[in-house]
């Protein structure tokens, strides 16, 4: 299976593409945590991208379109995955196509996340991630075991800069002007299924399993 999910930022693509990945055993590919750990390991890529992911604006499609590219080269694309938070614009999706094109494969579905922005905003300003694994929590809907602390390997939680308020109010703009398109442009191909991702975890990841027909 090989699956692209689209979404705004804060409609849990990260939290599910991590339950199906391991559900179905397929690779997990999130751009987000790749470039986190880029920047906290002070690569150049890292450095390069490290003021745009501040920002809430899109790092330039070079680095990311690479960074795809030899993941589906390295890990054997056949094998399945979930591509979590690319592609974002149009340009990265015509990129994909190719990197697709040359290892043989195409897509099986693309999943939409719908989501009311104004649900995304409190989502992610209360949202605490774990900087060594990625996993996301929040203080309402999902807190973790030890006030602070993620519950799989202890590091303590963070605020990601970009979700403050004024940063997550940009990332939903270059959201609805950048990457939105997209539904549009896998719904002519037949491959949009839109999956409802208000509600909890397992509720939205029961959803998912009927979306992908498992
Ligand atoms: P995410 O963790 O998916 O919300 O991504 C966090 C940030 O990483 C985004 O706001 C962008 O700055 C950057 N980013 C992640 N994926 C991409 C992509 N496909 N193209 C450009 N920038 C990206």
């Amino acid at each position: 299976m090989r699956l692209i999910f689209l979404g705004p930022p804060g409609a849990g693509k990260g939290t599910q593409a991590a339950r199906l990945s391991k559900h179905l055993h397929l690779m997990h590919v999130s751009t987000g945590d790749i470039l986190r750990r880029a920047i906290a390991y002070e690569t150049p890529i890292g450095m390069e991208a490290k003021a745009y992911m501040h920002k809430g604006e899109l790092v330039p499609d070079e680095i990311t379109d690479l960074l795809v590219r030899e993941c589906l080269v390295r890990d054997g694309a056949s094998k399945g995955f979930i591509l979590d938070g690319y592609p974002r614009n149009l340009e990265q999706a015509k990129q994909l196509d190719e990197s697709l094109d040359s290892v043989g494969v195409g897509l099986t579905k693309v999943i939409d996340f719908a989501i009311d922005p104004n649900i995304v905003v409190s989502r992610l300003s209360g949202r605490r991630t774990c900087p060594k694994c990625q996993t996301p929590y929040h203080g309402v809907s999902r807190p973790p075991l030890r006030d602070g602390f993620c519950d799989l390997d202890g590091s303590e939680l963070e605020h990601r800069i970009d979700d403050k308020e004024e940063t997550i109010l940009r990332r939903l703009e270059v959201y609805q002007e950048q990457t939105e398109p997209l539904t549009s442009f896998y719904e002519e191909r037949g491959l949009l299924t839109r999956v409802d991702a208000v509600g909890d975890a397992d509720t939205v990841f029961d959803r998912l399993l009927k979306a992908v027909g498992k």
